[in-house]
């Protein structure tokens, strides 16, 4: 267990630190390990031995070893750090989930979970040859309770989806976001992600009532609350929200849900939204960056980007930006 632990934090030491920097998105990012220059913990390497015990659990389609289908697992959405990985196991149950871990930890394998790979710190990818353990087939709803507003899902499930699945019964997701095509509601716990609607709705500590999680040593946590009143023991989900699969991988959530405003007023707005919905995108393209993601009060939230420009004068820097969410709830 100590091992699969260890070996389940491995993580670029930059992580989900403030500052990064990234390539264009046309070149091969350097690998992770190389630029960073970050040593491989003692962790052993798959053989054929291992190899045949992953087909004997999922079936050889999904225990992806070819080296041109793990490229995509190894290179995050901004084309920024490259991992080094070999395999990439698709899990469809918890059970799975928990005899893929437990057997990493017995045989000192590393891994990273990866869900939607639209993490913008680099946390989705391996560094070394971690096998990706990739949660895209964990994909069912579970359960959608229309009186009280709580669905239970596995932790594979694309944010888009739920939402058109919720709207279709008068509810909605309490967080959206640009990445909402592409990215796992099992990846927004972990990494707590906020978004476009988190100061009507608050955040995923308030939002997901509970969750299931597989730990590096294989033991199925259930915490699967589905009641917003549960002042039971401990709250062992929170630990879970944010820590980017270092404490284990989340397989199943539920969310309270609000319900689907009856109208919408809509100012005009929608060009300017599609700007800004891919203005992390249009920055890949303009070469190396740096990116700081930061909460700063509402009066001062522009008083940074004067600021950098002026501490950069001297610098061979082209731009400084800034973006983010802005809001302010009306009383
Ligand atoms: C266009 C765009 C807009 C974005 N907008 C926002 C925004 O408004 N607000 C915001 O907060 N973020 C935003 N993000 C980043 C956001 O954090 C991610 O998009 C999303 O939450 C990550 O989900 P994912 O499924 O892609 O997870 P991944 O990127 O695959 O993984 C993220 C991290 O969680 C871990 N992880 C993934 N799944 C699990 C699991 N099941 N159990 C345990 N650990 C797991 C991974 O190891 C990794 O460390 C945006 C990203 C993009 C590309």
């Amino acid at each position: 267990m100590h091992t699969a632990r260890r070996a389940l934090c491995v993580k670029w030491p930059l992580g989900s630190s403030i500052g990064y920097r990234f390539s264009s998105a046309k070149t091969q990012p350097e690998p992770t390990a190389v630029r960073y220059k970050v040593e491989r913990g003692p962790y052993a390497v798959i053989g054929d031995a291992q190899a045949s015990f992953f087909t004997g659990l999922l079936g050889s389609e999904r225990v992806i070893t070819d080296a041109d289908e793990c490229e995509i697992y190894n290179v995050d959405w901004l084309n920024s750090v490259r991992g080094m990985s070999r395999m990439v196991l698709k899990p469809k149950s918890t059970e799975e989930v928990s005899a893929i871990l437990r057997y990493c930890n017995e045989q000192r394998l590393a891994v990273c979970p990866q869900s939607g790979n639209t993490g913008l710190v680099g946390g989705s990818v391996p560094v070394f040859d971690e096998i990706v353990i990739s949660m895209k087939l964990m994909n069912k709803i579970i359960h959608t309770d229309e009186l009280s507003g709580v669905l239970v899902c596995e932790a594979g499930c694309v944010l888009q989806t739920l939402e058109e699945h919720l709207n279709r019964v008068g509810l909605m997701m309490p967080i959206d976001l640009g990445a909402k095509g592409s990215c796992l509601i099992g990846g927004n716990v972990s990494t707590n992600a906020g978004g476009l609607r988190l100061l009507r709705y608050g955040n995923l500590h308030g939002n997901v009532l509970g969750l299931e999680a597989v730990m590096a040593n294989g033991k199925v946590i259930d915490c699967l609350n589905t009641m917003k009143k549960d002042n039971t023991g401990y709250h062992l989900k929170h630990l879970f929200i944010g820590s980017e699969g270092t404490l284990g991988i989340v397989t199943k959530v539920s969310i309270q849900c609000p319900t689907l405003p009856k109208a919408l007023n809509v100012a005009f707005l929608e060009y300017i939204w599609s700007l800004r919905e891919r203005l992390a995108e249009s920055q890949t393209k303009v070469g190396y960056l740096f990116k700081y993601d930061v909460s700063l009060p509402l009066p001062q939230f522009y008083a940074l980007v004067p600021k950098l420009k002026e501490r950069l004068k001297d610098c061979d820097i082209r731009f400084v930006t800034g973006f983010g969410h802005i809001g302010k709830l009306l009383t």
